[in-house]
């Protein structure tokens, strides 16, 4: 932990002690979220790239001078991070850019990215001697943390919407979580849970609250510019809920730039859905997100329904400090990208991990990312989370199977049918 210098309160720059107990300032409430500071001098005057080169662990833990954690704390054994990332020349060419890499987050271990943020709550909690861990989700976050505190023995209690999606709360009982399903939205759950937190003194993982989930998701961040060898590409698209991957993202940025390890930062485009805008309509308005009130979510992309994203204000600066820019999708343009991006790529999606893809279509339509443009997509989640929505996505694409009898004869009359229509 020598390499933190201090934990900073994103409203007001207060700095609090690296082992601060706290989760937030003091002054600013829940409001007031700290973001973790690092003495970059003395991190680079230790660690270059060839040490990251040589390095066969392929976790996200190979960035652990950059992380949050006790360099001898032991870590949850499954392996998290090291997703792979695709040079999608279909999509590529499709939509007139450069290039287009598609990140496949469905490929950790409890399927979506955040497993990266969960793992070093684990670590946190367990450091810290906690008894239990919790949190509130739209689903995959719960599901992190509920598969990564099984395989170290931690016991946790998740709070979520009765409405998220059935693979995500069988993936929660399959694991052994205390599950709280809350009648109410995602917004209640956040809310039932920090009072519950506070009440048991459970250790708590909450999203836009504990300050340790943004250093988790970056180094989805930082195996991107890894990947391409430290030569940032010139546009990052995420979908945004909470806000915490899109500022974990740019923290990624920001500490590779504070290394001296790459020379400028890619522009970073949040993606949100119409029903979910809540960040698009701030960054239009210019209104504060600070000030400004919720709105009342609903979309079919559960994982980025969020009345009020909790992460709002690095999440803001994610985008204004980059040159990037918010754009809005609506429900039908994410499920259309849904088959759209499996087809071009080979990743299957979850609805908010297509929505990437969605605002990347929405871009280029507006002229944010033009030809010599090398784009991102992160796709979040896998489609395997949310089985229904892929059926409408793919029955809204057009797609039907054939039905057919167990006859060659069969088949072939299906055949002809299917080259006819
Ligand atoms: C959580 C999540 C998001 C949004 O992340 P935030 O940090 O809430 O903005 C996007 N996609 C998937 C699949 C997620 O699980
Ligand atoms: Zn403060």
């Amino acid at each position: 932990m020598r390499n933190v210098t201090g934990l900073t309160c994103v409203i007001c720059d207060k700095t609090y002690p690296a082992d601060y107990a706290g989760y937030v300032c003091t002054d600013h409430g829940n409001e007031g979220i700290l973001d973790v500071r690092y003495n970059y001098e003395r991190i680079a005057g230790s660690w270059t790239k060839a040490d990251l080169d040589r390095n066969r662990n392929r976790t996200m833990w190979r960035y652990r001078p950059l992380m949050p954690v006790r360099p001898d704390a032991p870590v949850p054994p499954l392996t998290v991070g090291g997703t792979p990332m695709y040079d999608a020349a279909p999509l590529a060419s499709d939509l007139g850019v450069a290039r287009v890499w598609v990140k496949d987050e469905g490929r950790q271990p409890t399927a979506s990215l955040k497993d990266r943020a969960s793992a070093i709550a684990v670590v946190k909690a367990r450091d810290a001697g906690a008894e239990v861990v919790t949190t509130a989700s739209t689903g995959n976050a719960a599901a992190a943390l509920s598969g990564i505190s099984a395989s170290v023995g931690q016991r946790n209690v998740i709070f979520v919407p009765k409405s998220a999606p059935e693979a995500k709360i069988a993936q929660l009982l399959a694991y052994g979580s205390t599950v709280a399903l809350v009648n109410g939205n995602y917004n209640d759950a956040f809310e039932l849970c920090m009072l519950a937190a506070a009440e048991y003194g459970w250790y708590n993982r909450n999203t836009g609250y504990n300050p340790f989930m943004t250093e988790g998701k970056k180094t989805a961040g930082l195996e991107i510019l890894e990947d391409l060898s430290w030569n940032p590409p010139d546009a990052i698209f995420v979908s945004v809920g909470d806000g915490s991957i899109i500022g974990g993202v740019h923290k990624a940025m920001k500490d590779a730039l504070g290394l001296g390890w790459i020379d400028r930062a890619p522009r970073i485009y949040g993606i949100q859905a119409a029903g979910s805008d809540y960040m698009v309509q701030a960054f239009e308005s210019g209104e504060d997100v600070l000030t400004k009130a919720p709105i009342s979510a609903d979309t079919v992309a559960d994982s980025i329904s969020a009345d009020l994203p909790r992460d709002r204000i690095k999440a803001m600066r994610a985008a204004t400090e980059t040159g990037g820019a918010y754009i809005r999708v609506s429900d039908d343009e994410i499920l259309a990208a849904q088959p759209l991006l499996a087809r071009g790529s080979g990743v299957f999606a979850e609805p908010a991990g297509a929505a990437a893809h969605a605002g990347l279509i929405a871009a280029v339509n507006k002229g944010l990312v033009t030809a010599t443009d090398e784009v991102v997509v992160l796709s979040t989640g896998s489609g395997l989370k949310d089985v229904a929505s892929a059926m409408k996505a793919v029955t809204a694409a057009g797609t039907k199977p054939m039905h057919v009898d167990p006859t060659l004869e069969a088949l072939k009359t299906a055949m002809q049918k299917g080259n006819n229509e």
